[in-house]
């Protein structure tokens, strides 16, 4: 091991990630004066929150009465009651300054004609505890997310936020007693080791859509940060809940934004009937994402899919005409265009269900801090390390994400978790010394990798890894879907043990990144299979065809994985939290969903 060269580093906090949630919270900790390094794979940038379209929830009320009490109401209900309710009235309450100080750091919102930000409708968000669809995303054209994570960037750059860019992290440092010390990571322009000492690390490594054949994340989205914490002995949460994208391109997975039908585009099957109307007479096509595509999958069918096959749905857009198009969805336009050849002007989109978010994650409190629960404490946490962003379960998102509530979710708690680190850390606060074996569960992996020999490459054993996912945890489960899924994940992962990589080498070793990434999906995998299999009932995103009912009785809670070294994962559950914040709002009592 001593072959390697390691260079140490010692700050006050070290973020992983820089997207939204990284840079808003590096952003945060800097302006506290907390000595902090962003570490990220990719230029912070081409972040995925880059490809984010549609909006940025918050009631700010600006094209008709809105109330952060309803966008509570709405956030709940479509959690189908398994997002914290305290966690989520946080996060709708902080919406309304959070979206002020975005337009403040200048993100270039578009505008009503009297010059305030444009809201759009989105779906699940509704005036009046469910009355009428509400105007509530806040939208820059229909590139909100590049509008955001540029402006972030701008701004850490003005604070002289210090990025170590394309540097990749292998794995935690955990000191005997549990407390988190910091991270390894690897240099990818060089192969040079960096061993990050930091009082708290913040993971905000996004999604792990990548688990699946096709999804609209970005190639990067590969659950790093999840792989982090199982490897260091830590749960995720309600992993199976995964949410589908009522609009992927027929055969390219892009997105083709909610927003698109928050303007006024609808969904047709193959006699041209308005479908949406017969499944949620009230929300129709803007109902929540698990409703449009449970509608769309079972049109398909039932043999009322569009197409040869007669397997995709059309989404219409061509009534709004050129100029609104043009002026508000200029993106989709193109994308529509490159990936499917389709002029929106004149002619329909092909569209599919496609994996789009992760509602599951690493479980924290609403200060960001991670949990590393127990029976008699579900809710102890993990000393030094926090997790922020689609990498996190708050849970804000339950079983099931409202459109534009990630891109708030990422900026409520980036900035909780700078609020938090500015609470609990004293800048320059001295390390204690790391602990003897510090970073070489990290250089064993790098080490085993580059010299792996077996007789299988990364490719096809991601490629197993995700047909499995894509066919056996879908839009629709059964036990026998599962419990095939579950067995074919487990020797799928076997698999990993007799990996071969081409590439020896250490300077830009994509062969290596590729081969630890998809380490890091496989327990993403593994942990999503096992929990969905395990929970017998339908709720939100997860619709099994054997339990068509929630069950508040027995399944009222949040599902934690445990997954070890050799694959093997232990389940368990913590409570919901069935109390608010503050006794300005009430409790919200479940009740069943009409649509
Ligand atoms: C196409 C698309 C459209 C969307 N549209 C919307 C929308 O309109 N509204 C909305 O609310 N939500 C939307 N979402 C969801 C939302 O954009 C994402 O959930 C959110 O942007 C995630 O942000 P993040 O900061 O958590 O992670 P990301 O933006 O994914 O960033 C992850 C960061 O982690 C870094 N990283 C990961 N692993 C490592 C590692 N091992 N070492 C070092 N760095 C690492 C990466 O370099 C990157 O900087 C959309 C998502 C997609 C895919």
């Amino acid at each position: 091991m001593s072959a390697y060269k390691i260079i140490d580093h010692s700050y006050d906090v070290v973020v992983v990630g820089a997207g939204g949630a990284g840079l808003r919270a590096t952003l945060g900790m800097g302006a506290a004066g907390l000595k902090t390094a962003c570490v990220t794979k990719v230029f912070p940038t081409r972040s995925h929150t880059v490809a984010a379209q549609g909006g940025i929830g918050a009631s700010l009320g600006n094209m008709a009465e809105d109330n952060w009490r309803w966008h509570m109401y709405d956030t709940v209900k479509g959690s189908d009651w398994l997002g914290d309710q305290d966690a989520i009235e946080y996060m709708c309450r902080e919406a309304v300054p959070a979206v002020y100080e975005l337009e403040h750091f200048g993100v270039p919102f578009s505008r009503t004609e009297d010059g305030r930000i444009y809201q759009r409708p989105f779906g699940g968000h509704m005036r009046n505890f469910g009355e009428a669809p509400v105007q509530r995303a806040c939208a820059a054209a229909d590139r909100t997310g590049h509008a955001i994570l540029h402006t972030l960037y701008q701004q850490c750059l003005k604070h002289e936020a210090e990025f170590f860019v394309e540097y990749f992290a292998i794995d935690l440092i955990m000191d005997a007693d549990g407390t988190c010390r910091g991270l390894l990571a690897i240099n990818l322009d060089d192969g040079s080791l960096h061993r990050f000492r930091a009082h708290t690390t913040v993971l905000a490594t996004g999604g792990y859509g990548r688990a699946y054949f096709s999804c609209t994340s970005a190639h990067t989205c590969t659950g790093d940060g999840h792989g982090l914490v199982t490897r260091a002995g830590l749960p995720l949460q309600d992993m199976e809940f995964v949410q589908f994208h009522p609009t992927g391109i027929y055969g390219s997975g892009c997105l083709i934004t909610e927003g698109a039908r928050g303007e006024g585009g609808y969904l047709t099957n193959s006699a041209g009937d308005r479908f949406m109307e017969r499944y949620a007479p009230t929300a129709k096509d803007l109902a929540s994402r698990d409703v449009v595509s449970r509608a769309m999958t079972v049109e398909i069918r039932e043999g009322r899919g569009v197409g040869k096959s007669a397997d995709h749905i059309f989404l219409h857009l061509e009534h709004l005409g050129a100029e609104t198009l043009e002026l508000r969805l200029p993106g989709i336009s193109e994308t529509a265009k490159i990936f499917s050849g389709v002029d929106v002007t004149r002619e329909p989109i092909p569209v599919l269900p496609t994996v789009h978010y992760n509602m599951g994650g690493i479980p924290t409190n609403l200060h960001g801090e991670v949990l590393r629960p127990t029976a008699d404490h579900p809710d102890a946490v993990c000393p030094g390390l926090m997790a922020i962003g689609e990498a996190a379960c708050v849970s804000v998102h339950g079983a099931n994400r409202l459109g534009t509530n990630s891109l708030l979710d990422i900026v409520v708690f980036g900035r909780a978790a700078a609020l938090r680190a500015a609470e609990t850390l004293k800048p320059g606060t001295p390390h204690r010394p790391l602990p003897k074996d510090a970073g070489d569960l990290g250089l064993s992996r790098l080490d085993r990798l580059r010299n792996a020999s077996g007789n299988r490459s990364t490719q096809q054993i991601r490629l197993s890894m995700q047909q499995t996912m894509q066919n056996d945890a879908a839009v629709f489960r059964t036990q026998s879907s599962l419990a095939e899924g579950v067995q074919k994940i487990g020797d799928i992962y076997g698999q990993l043990a007799d990996i071969r990589l081409a590439d020896r080498s250490l300077v830009w070793n994509s062969d290596l990144i590729e081969a630890f990434e998809l380490e890091n999906l496989m327990d993403c995998a593994k942990a999503t299979i096992t929990s969905a299999e395990a929970r017998k009932e339908s709720r939100g995103a997860h619709a099994r065809e054997d339990f068509p009912d929630r069950d508040d009785v027995n399944w009222m809670k949040h599902s934690l994985a445990w997954v070890d070294e050799k694959g093997k994962v232990t389940l368990g559950y913590r409570p919901v939290h069935t109390y608010t914040l503050t006794d300005e709002v009430d409790y919200i009592v479940p009740k069943a969903r009409v649509y």
